[in-house]
């Protein structure tokens, strides 16, 4: 997405898109632990306790997260990378000369980004660090059976640092993909958010990103009517203030907001950074509340439902606290009409989802608020994933009422 000569901005929330690959599971999940224990600035020990032996454990890979930046510690262990059945989804496998019931990491801080996936780290300027838990689940080897593992983990800082562990979901797996944050910092709260900011924040960004959040969480909390299941974790780090522009990287992953900020641009205040900035903490804010349920929430199917949803909600949210003027919100509007008429035609582009969702929603000439608090009792009540028919259901009855 660029929204000016400067700037370049993606609001990912790629969490949704991408799902373990579905391996065979014979006998149900293996249950297992790990304890994550952070033993220096830019090292994890990561010990896996298996509840029975196994002779291979294999994960999703991701880019070369796991071959430059695992080392296996457990003695007769070799790592793999292979293809598997799923086209473009390669596995890092690790693979014991004797069936073992325990299995050690070293893992150290890797900087970049896995292809089309989330940031393993987010390194934050202080020395804090956000790990992404996704990338600690897979599947084990028992003789010819392959399955998942239900994976609890415990969480081990240095001394006196604080720790976030994910958010906790019902459904184990769904409690991993998200960051555990281990760092010097004490989050601060922010309306019914707490917020990990990077000191390496320009003050004026640092100021508008907690008035932002402050003002969206409140006004979310008091116009959905739903308490947060969930405590809500916002997660900003800083990567460099060098490079030319501005980018913003992130978005929310089952409860949580993370953002990785870098360039130049921010140092100064600039009123493109920050209508930017406002837009996607409302954004990524909305989608929190649309996963703030127990069952259904945000699924695979049209993705413009929970994308295009998440825009109206945040365009809302914007001019309704006054954040926005009439005028900046209608120009929003108006560029994504325009948008979306360069891209009517590949519902699978990923400019579809916002810029024609967005329009979908306002071809409705409806209350958003009144309509997603619907479409949410709805996922709760039926345990469906938002989807076409339930977003045509409830604004049909929307419109007899
Ligand atoms: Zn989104």
């Amino acid at each position: 997405m660029r929204t000016s000569l400067i700037l370049t901005a993606m609001a990912t929330s790629i969490n949704l898109l991408i799902t373990l690959p579905a391996i065979a599971s014979v006998s149900g999940k293996l249950p297992a632990q790990l304890q994550l224990t952070r033993i220096a600035t830019d090292k994890w020990r990561a010990d896996y306790r298996f509840s029975e032996a196994i002779s291979r454990f294999s994960m999703p890979a991701a880019g070369d997260y796991r071959s430059t930046a695992w080392k296996p510690l457990t003695s007769g262990v070799h790592y793999q990378a292979e293809p598997s059945a799923q086209p473009d989804q390669p596995m890092d496998s690790y693979i014991l000369a004797q069936p073992t019931r325990q299995l050690s990491f070293e893992i150290t801080s890797y900087n970049d980004f896995a292809p089309k996936n989330y940031a393993p780290n987010n390194r934050y300027s202080n020395g804090g660090a956000g790990i992404y838990m996704g990338f600690f689940d897979g599947d084990v080897q028992e003789g010819d059976k392959t399955r998942g593992m239900n994976l609890t983990v415990n969480y081990q800082g240095l001394p006196g640092e604080t720790v976030i562990p994910p958010p906790s979901f019902a459904d184990a797996e769904r409690s991993l993909r998200a960051y555990a944050y281990f760092g010097p910092q004490k989050p601060v709260l922010a309306g019914a958010a707490k917020l990990v900011l990077d000191p390496a924040t320009p003050e004026w960004l640092a100021r508008l990103i907690l008035d932002t959040t402050s003002t969206m969480s409140a006004y979310f909390s008091s116009t959905y009517q739903r308490p947060l299941l969930r405590e809500l974790v916002l997660m900003i780090s800083v990567t460099d203030t060098s490079t030319a522009g501005f980018s913003m990287k992130g978005g929310a992953t089952n409860g949580q907001i993370t953002f990785r900020l870098s360039g130049k641009a921010m140092l100064n205040e600039h009123p493109a950074i920050q209508q930017l900035v406002q837009k996607l903490v409302a954004h990524e804010m909305a989608h929190i509340w649309q996963e703030n349920v127990s069952q259904g929430g945000i699924g695979e199917a049209s993705a413009w439902i929970h994308e295009g949803g998440a825009e109206a909600m945040a365009v809302d949210a914007l001019q309704k606290t006054g954040t926005w003027t009439v005028t900046e919100v209608s120009n929003y509007q108006q560029t994504a009409i325009a948008n979306c008429k360069k891209v009517a035609a590949q519902a699978d582009n990923y400019q579809y989802a916002y810029a024609c969702g967005l329009q979908k929603f306002m071809a409705l000439n409806t209350d958003i608020p009144l309509l997603w608090r619907k479409l949410i009792t709805e996922t709760e009540r039926t345990g469906r994933t938002y989807d076409e028919s339930m977003f045509n259901d409830v604004s049909k009855h929307l419109h007899r009422s």
